[in-house]
């Protein structure tokens, strides 16, 4: 995802890269899939340049309660400022500061897609919505099998001890 800075002009510019530029992104966890074309509006103020554009992409994620592997899909919608140079200019955190003689006079994207990918990432990662996980207990997957396992008799781990130190004082 590279965007040829040195030949923009005044005013607005864009580049689009295809579903190909998305998947070949290194993504630890969360391997892109698919994804529908990323256009970017690169607007060129002076030394100032404003890069927004959104899109969809389809990637591979597993379920926090069952484990099992989904792939859902998210929308990225990319708003960065950079400025020419080598100086930090006013007191914005946001601004990214790209030196144009730095790779050819490209601006390497990548980074910058990846990081709002994962800001973009829900919180939580459920298969869906009301996925019943595993039990505690055998293991088995709650969402297509059914277990015997009684729920009274299961002890948490935690308060095992603490049951065992009830029985003996029972005696
Ligand atoms: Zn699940
Ligand atoms: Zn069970």
């Amino acid at each position: 995802m590279k965007i040829k800075i040195d030949r923009l002009k005044e005013g607005d510019n864009s580049v689009t890269f295809d579903q190909d530029s998305l998947i070949s992104l290194e993504i630890k966890d969360h391997e892109i899939l698919s994804g529908s074309e990323l256009t970017l509006v690169v607007i060129k103020n002076d030394n100032y340049l404003h890069i927004t554009g959104s899109n969809k992409v389809k990637y591979q994620e597993h379920c926090d309660r069952c484990g099992n592997e989904f792939k859902p899909t998210i929308y990225i919608e990319i708003d960065y400022v950079f400025h020419l140079g080598n100086e930090k200019r006013g007191n914005s955190d946001n601004l990214e500061i790209i030196r144009p003689n730095e790779n050819d006079g490209y601006l390497i994207f990548d980074q910058y897609y990846i990081e709002t990918f994962y800001l973009s990432l829900p919180l939580k990662k459920l298969c869906f919505y009301n996925c019943k996980g595993l039990c505690p207990k055998c293991g088995i997957n709650l969402n297509t099998d059914s277990c015997t396992c009684d729920e009274e008799k299961t002890i948490d781990p935690r308060w095992e001890k603490l049951a065992e130190f009830a029985k003996k004082k029972k005696k």
